[in-house]
């Protein structure tokens, strides 16, 4: 006997958890969302301080977001739309310059606080009549599946029957060790410091990447006219910039970025992320599937982790479109083979440019320098690159 009979649960409300329960339910399932935190905190104000926890949203993700009408609930005014991108090394005197007036696009992307999508995202499956939630909780066991579904037993002790079960409970998955799916992951060997800071000079709306030895530096910008930061650091240079006080850390950051935007003139509170890189051979098993980033984690580099998430979403979500009809492993095959290798080849692609951009033996910075010359100097490809990235690499 089951407390609770759904078409579709997901464990995890994040930014792809709670984006795939809203996509489901407005698809017509009854949907379970499963988070295991409490209720968040009040949105911030207009004038509070920015979290330091930010995405790069890609246009195309935007285009999802913005068909499932999340886009327009997020406070305009926070956020900030980038529309070049600057990307250069610190060994080599190659640049590449992005902008979106090249491919026709008003931009290339936007900077957003990952808690606003969050809330967005929340308060609208809260208004979907179609969507429970259970919160907090987390799935604690998978009591038996068959063809038709799966029972599921949560912390609270509820019992659950759904057709599938989404396991979007970020890169960790607990949900994904319950039902025993393999998984690879390694370090990339460097941490991420993120902060927000003040720039003597204007962000330009522009999002500028340095590539050094030790890892790459991005200015993201940010509609309040500061910046946030994402340094990639090898691990021991990382503990070395984290041990700095504000005034030591602004000045080795300015250094770092060859004073683009001017001396860095004040920071936040800064944050230290462990880079972690995943890959899962299996993405269903048991009538659980994978989504986000419990089935892919990349490096940050390329600002593509939630907008692979995103991708995921809209694809399961052309795939689960008549809930008259019992989920069949068809569509959930298809989505788990053509998600896969997309987003391992993303994930190869990107662990291959952190080797390559890492490199300082003059022949491959000789050998970089004319690849980014070509780019640079060659506009169908450098508009072709652009399109790629603004339709999410994959
Ligand atoms: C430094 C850095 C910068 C980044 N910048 C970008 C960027 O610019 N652009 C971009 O696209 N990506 C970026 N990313 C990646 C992006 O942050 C992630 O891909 C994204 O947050 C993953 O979202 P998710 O919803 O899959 O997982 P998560 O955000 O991890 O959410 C998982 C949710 O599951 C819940 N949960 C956990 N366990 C359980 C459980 N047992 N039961 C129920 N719920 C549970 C958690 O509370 C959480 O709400 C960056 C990552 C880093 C580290």
């Amino acid at each position: 006997m089951s407390d609770g009979e759904f078409d579709i649960a997901v464990a995890g409300a994040g930014m792809v958890g709670a984006c795939a329960a809203y996509a489901l339910a407005q698809n017509g399932y009854r949907v379970a969302l499963i988070e295991a935190s409490v209720e968040p905190a009040e949105l911030p104000r207009a004038d509070d301080q920015y979290d330091l926890r930010v995405s790069a949203i890609s246009p195309r993700s935007r285009a999802i977001l913005e068909t499932l009408g999340i886009w327009q609930r997020l406070p305009a005014a926070r956020v900030c739309y980038y529309e070049q991108m600057s990307i250069w090394h610190q060994h080599g005197s190659a640049r590449v310059e992005f902008d979106a007036a090249d491919i026709a696009r008003d931009n290339l992307g936007a900077i957003v606080e990952n808690r606003l999508v969050q809330h967005a995202l929340q308060q609208a499956c809260h208004e979907q009549a179609g969507i429970q939630w259970y919160r907090p909780d987390r799935v604690q066991a998978l009591l038996d599946d068959d063809d038709s579904g799966l029972t599921l037993r949560l912390e609270s002790g509820a019992v659950l029957r759904a057709q599938l079960l989404l396991a979007a409970d970020g890169r960790g998955s607990p949900t994904r060790r319950l039902a025993g799916m393999q998984v690879r992951a390694g370090s990339y060997g460097q941490t991420a410091l993120v902060a927000n800071v003040s720039t003597e000079r204007p962000h330009q709306h522009t999002a500028w990447q340095r590539f050094l030895a030790t890892g790459p530096l991005a200015f993201l910008p940010l509609a309040n006219g500061q910046s946030s930061i994402v340094w990639s650091c090898d691990d021991d240079f990382a503990a070395e910039v984290a041990a700095l006080d504000d005034s030591g850390f602004c000045a080795a950051l300015g250094d770092a970025f060859e004073y683009r935007l001017g001396a860095v003139t004040a920071c936040s509170a800064r944050r230290q992320l462990p880079l972690v890189w995943q890959v899962c051979d299996e993405w269903l098993m048991r009538r659980v599937l994978l989504i986000g980033d419990a089935a892919h984690a990349v490096h940050p580099l390329a600002g593509q982790g939630v907008n692979l998430g995103f991708s995921d979403v809209d694809l399961l979500a052309q795939l689960l479109v008549d809930p008259s009809r019992p989920i069949g492993l068809r569509p959930l095959r298809r989505y788990a083979r053509q998600r896969k290798s997309e987003t391992w080849l993303a994930g190869q692609g990107f662990g291959a440019l952190k080797w390559f951009y890492g490199q300082s033996l003059p022949p491959l910075v000789l050998l970089r320098d004319l690849g980014m010359r070509t780019v640079e100097n060659t506009p169908w490809f450098k508009r072709a690159l652009m399109q790629k990235a603004v339709q999410n690499i994959t």
